[in-house]
């Protein structure tokens, strides 16, 4: 049992260490996927899995359309209310469906199923309920009830009785998009959405027997103010959902274009930025809500919660899940794939992958093959990432190495960030400590074999 110190909140500490990093949502991270790796790759990958057992699946399918920009995005969505280019997006998927269904077989029971965007709900009933059959009549899909199939929603593109709807397709648990329920935050990041459209929303997820419902949120918007994101959390806590996921705005104009037409002197400073996480933290843990790690909280008696505890949490392309053992295979424009130790992902353009998929060829753009060391220091960072320690005897056995021989120079590294009360490095553990769990992607990135000189912004800042 996995028990991990409460997150405390150091506000000296976070403003030294605030600098960018990687979320680690995979090690290596996508910079470092290889243009050289292509469709063969991917199927020395599947038989290879399939030798080693064939664990059951995770799908992840991605659709990429939005019908309006929020200027806060730093998604790959295509902008549009062209149903036609729906349509023809369909097709091209369900084509990929049936060439990646063809290649895992029949036996591989899809234990988790993540519908991501863009927006999902762009596609409407008829569309969506006909995807799902597709899928049916190529991966073994489930009706177990401990089954994880969800759907991102963003509220202003559904109406209140689509949760029956989407759940009479399959789906048991659903993230919907917030942000802010401030008004004139919504209306600076172009993302209007009344509170009641939303809470609505939940109510009828819970009477459509949702067992999961998630929230997302964002601090650092403009205009936002600690008094404005009080009472957002405050609305939020008395919805009461199951997880919560609470994002750094991270204003990179010069990466992602929606976000030029955000004004600087809207933005809140660093003071106030820093106040707006101590004040997140605050209301939700004294809710009960539990710190996961990288902005992600969850009721007491949730599954992330479990998992945390007994070890079994794993990081990967939508934050936190369960299950590690299964192999993800993505679907979809721009979607990534991790099938045993590699990833696979598929063209970012919207003509790539058509044209990949009309020549019949798997349409996948890039990715890595894990070497030893990469699988090494996966590893560490997963621990670390998921459970805030590592055992060094327990990797040390698991590779056959010896750790701190192996990691001399980290554990070298790792001093300065000991003796500024970020990790404690004992006899057999390095565990972050409880002013450090807000700043774990500066632990795990000691690690990192390959991160770029300080001076190319590349990532988000850790707050
Ligand atoms: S935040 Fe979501 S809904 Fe808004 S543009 Fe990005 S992907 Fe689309």
């Amino acid at each position: 049992m996995n028990i991990l110190p409460a997150v405390s909140f150091d506000a000296d500490l976070i403003r030294r260490y605030d600098r960018p990093g990687p979320r680690y949502t995979s090690y290596p991270t996508a910079v470092q996927f290889r243009p050289d790796f292509g469709a063969d790759d991917y199927l020395a990958a599947v038989e290879a899995s399939r030798e080693a057992g064939a664990q059951p699946l995770s799908l992840y399918v991605h659709i990429p359309f939005c019908t309006s920009p929020c200027f806060y995005c730093a998604c790959s969505r295509i902008i549009t209310r062209s149903r036609e280019k729906a349509e023809r997006y369909l097709e091209r998927l369900k084509r990929e469906i049936e060439m990646q269904g063809a290649l895992f077989g029949g036996g591989r029971t899809v234990e988790q199923l993540h519908f991501g965007g863009g927006t999902p709900t762009f596609l409407d009933a008829d569309q969506l309920g006909g995807l799902m059959e597709h899928l049916a009549r190529h991966f073994p899909l489930t009706n177990a009830p401990d089954r994880e199939y969800s759907i991102e929603i963003d509220p202003r593109s559904v109406e209140t009785d689509a949760p029956a709807r989407l759940a009479a397709m399959g789906f048991n648990r659903m993230s919907l998009g917030v942000q802010d329920f401030d008004p004139e935050v919504q209306r600076a990041v172009n993302r209007v959405q009344p509170v009641t459209q939303t809470l609505r929303l939940i109510e009828s997820a819970r009477s459509a027997g949702f067992g999961s419902i998630s929230l997302d949120l964002i601090y650092g918007l403009p205009l936002q103010t600690p008094e404005r994101f009080a009472r957002t959390l405050d609305t939020v806590i008395a919805a009461c959902p199951d997880r919560l996921s609470v994002y750094a705005y991270a204003h990179m104009p010069h990466l992602f274009k929606p976000q030029k037409r955000i004004r600087a002197e809207d933005l809140p400073g660093p003071e106030t930025r820093l106040a707006l996480l101590a004040l997140t933290i605050e209301k939700l843990t004294s809710a009960g809500y539990v710190y996961i790690g990288m902005d992600h909280f969850a009721l007491p008696q949730d599954e992330l919660v479990r998992a945390q505890r007994e070890g079994t949490l794993q990081r990967n392309f939508q934050g936190y899940s369960t299950r590690a053992y299964c192999d993800l295979v993505g679907l979809g424009v721009t979607s990534i794939g991790r099938i045993g130790d590699v990833y696979a992902q598929n063209c970012k353009k919207l003509e790539d992958y058509y044209a990949a998929v009309d020549a019949g060829r798997l349409p996948i753009q890039r990715g890595i093959a894990l070497d030893f060391d990469d699988r090494v220091r996966r590893a560490v960072i997963q621990e670390l990432m998921c459970h805030a320690v590592v055992d060094r005897d327990a990797i040390g056995t698991r590779f056959g190495i010896d750790f701190d021989d192996y990691f001399r120079t980290e554990l070298e590294r790792l001093r300065s960030l000991e003796s500024d009360g970020l990790v404690e490095i004992g006899e057999r553990q390095i565990a972050i400590t409880a002013a450090g769990r807000l700043l774990m992607r500066n632990v795990a990135m000691v690690f990192d074999a390959y991160l770029p000189p300080p001076t190319a912004q590349v990532h988000s800042r850790a707050i």
